[in-house]
């Protein structure tokens, strides 16, 4: 049966469709066909970044979609190399001429800078210009902590929409969401199954292999995928799974017709074992991570 993906309201009132494809590290040639898979099921939502490589494809696919551009809640994210005030009005310029269109509904910091801050609040204050303007519709961040949250609130004029960060069963950053949901900022959970444990090794493994989830799953005939997802829905959480399979797009999506008990929501958020499968947020710098981003 087909449900209506829920939105969830953001604090100057956009809509977000609570669930939306990713494309991180899938390749360009392959963007086309997982965009497209995921329109086709009714995904209304697409979070790529610049740094992505392929927000072209992205672009590509959805003008050529049936809604077309309309349908759709763009969400792209601004690399560090092009934090500074003009830098990053012109990082938009790149990533929209990239997606061919005049307006993304969601424009992020992909990182905080913590070695110069400075340059981060730069690059939020152009954010801020690109939102009077009319250039995007809402604006955040990802990957920040509570440090930078509370360092970019002491000089932003504008609180950010949406953070994006890591957040799956095994790591959940209790702290972080805390925070959001004090300030009105919404968490949108990254690797929300769990992509980045997929290969650890040790005890806390693949989410999808977690004995408490499969068991969950079970006993619901739904995947462990499914599991996770509706958690993170039930817990108020925007989520961004990738695939590039469409029967897989197509599962992620499936995950409106069941509703977990308290208990097993309360299961799963006891599973958080605190060990981050991503870079430490302190640990970016320009001379670690920096790479450019080519023009449109
Ligand atoms: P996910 O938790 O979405 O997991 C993706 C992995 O799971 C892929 O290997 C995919 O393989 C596989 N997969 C997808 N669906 C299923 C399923 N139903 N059953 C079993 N396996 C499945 O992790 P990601 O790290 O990709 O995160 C999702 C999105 O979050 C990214 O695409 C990106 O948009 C964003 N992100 C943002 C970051 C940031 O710094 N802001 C960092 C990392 C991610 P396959 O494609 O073969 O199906």
């Amino acid at each position: 049966m087909a449900h209506e993906v829920p939105d969830i309201a953001l604090n100057n009132g956009v809509e977000l469709p609570s669930i939306g494809l990713g494309v991180f590290q899938t390749p360009p040639d392959e963007t086309r066909s997982a965009v497209a898979a995921a329109l086709d099921t009714g995904y209304r939502h697409i979070d790529t970044a610049a740094a992505y490589g392929n927000e072209r494809e992205v672009g590509e696919a959805v003008h050529t979609s049936k809604g077309g551009r309309a349908a759709v809640f763009l969400e792209t994210k601004v690399w560090i190399s092009d934090y500074g005030y003009d830098k990053t009005l012109h990082a938009f310029g790149k990533s929209a001429g990239k997606l061919g269109v005049d307006q993304i509904d969601l424009l992020t910091l992909h990182q905080a800078l913590p070695s110069d801050f400075g340059k981060t609040v730069a690059a939020y204050r152009a954010l801020e210009t690109l939102l009077k303007d009319g250039k995007v519709r809402a604006i955040g961040v990802s990957n920040f902590m509570v440090e930078h949250l509370t360092n970019l609130l002491a000089e932003a004029e504008i609180v950010p929409a949406v953070n994006q960060i890591e957040l799956h069963p095994y790591f959940q950053q209790p702290d972080v969401q805390a925070f959001n949901a004090e300030h009105g900022i919404v968490t949108q959970a990254w690797s929300p199954i769990g992509g980045i444990t997929f290969y650890r090794e040790g005890k806390h493994t693949s989410t999808l292999e977690d004995p408490v989830i499969a068991k969950i799953a079970e006993s619901r005939s739904k995947s462990p995928a499914q599991v996770m997802l509706r958690w993170h829905l039930q817990e108020g959480r925007s989520v961004i799974p990738k695939s590039t399979k469409p029967h897989r797009i197509a599962e992620n999506f499936d995950v409106f017709g069941f509703e977990l008990t308290a208990d097993e929501v309360a299961a799963i958020d006891g599973l958080d074992t605190g060990k981050r499968g991503g870079p430490e947020p302190d640990a970016i710098t320009l001379e670690s991570f920096g790479r450019e981003i080519p023009e449109a």
